[in-house]
């Protein structure tokens, strides 16, 4: 089996689940052009937890984690299988990484949002990791490292946050200019990967006062530290999308190994 690719890609506003934009269109083009995987994994920026779960529900609610937007939102369902088989090939791979199951949990809307624009048939099954509040940015890209193994299992690996993710500092117009400060973050972490320098990534609040406003809190940022840890040195890097959304939002996806 070719080994599966890794993902991370930007959620942004919730509003993208309704829209047709250049963001939701590039989703949509990405999802075409990849492998089917036999299942996905995606490591999501709305689930803080203590200690890593997963999600071993057969039939996943769709979790509607998000307050005040139009009734249209609510609507939209995302009824796709829990990765019941795959949670069982991969059950030494999760043990080793001292993950643990959540037979409860749906999916939120870092899942969700991305995937219905991707496989907008929902018929490819779908866990969700949550982020262990109380490990450190190097802990966590320890622990995304355990988890390499699942690509060989044809497991889609997706972290979904956001690179740049500030909500003080959002302009509700999602058409408005970005702050500079964002696009050089943005643009820094974009070099460091292209250099396949990791370490400043995971050391990103050395990055000075740029970074501090664009991750002020690390839970958008993780997610793209777990793909960004399960780059293998002969996975090609590409950028499915660069942009901005609400001023304070980068909505850059990536790939390695496509
Ligand atoms: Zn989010």
């Amino acid at each position: 089996m070719k080994k599966s690719p890794v993902l991370f890609l930007g959620h942004g506003s919730p509003m993208n689940i309704i829209l047709e934009n250049e963001y939701t269109a590039s989703l949509v083009q990405l999802g075409r052009s990849l492998s089917r995987p036999n299942a996905i994994l995606v490591v999501s920026a709305h689930w803080l937890t203590r200690g890593t779960y997963i999600t071993t529900n057969k039939q996943p609610e769709t979790i509607y984690d998000f307050y005040g937007f139009p009734q249209e939102l609510y609507n939209v369902r995302y009824d796709c299988p829990g990765a019941v088989k795959q949670l069982e090939e991969a059950a030494s791979i999760f043990e080793n990484a001292s993950v643990q199951y959540d037979g409860k949990r749906g999916l939120d809307h870092a899942a969700w949002s991305v995937l219905k624009h991707m496989y907008p048939n929902a018929d490819i099954p779908v866990m969700a990791m949550s982020l262990d509040q109380q490990k450190t940015p190097q802990e966590h890209y320890k622990l995304a490292k355990k988890l390499a193994p699942l690509r060989e299992l044809g497991i889609l690996i997706i972290g979904s946050g956001n690179i740049v993710h500030n909500l003080r500092l959002i302009d509700w117009d999602m058409e408005a200019k970005a702050f500079d400060w964002a696009v050089r973050f943005d643009n820094t972490v974009k070099e460091h990967l292209e250099t396949g320098n990791h370490q400043p990534l995971i050391e990103y609040k050395k990055l000075g006062k740029e970074a501090l406003l664009s991750v002020p809190t690390s839970d958008h940022y993780l997610p793209f530290l777990y793909a960004a840890a399960l780059q293998d040195t002969d996975d090609k890097l590409a950028f499915s999308y660069e942009g901005f959304q609400n001023a304070s939002m980068s909505m850059r996806c990536l790939s390695f190994g496509v």
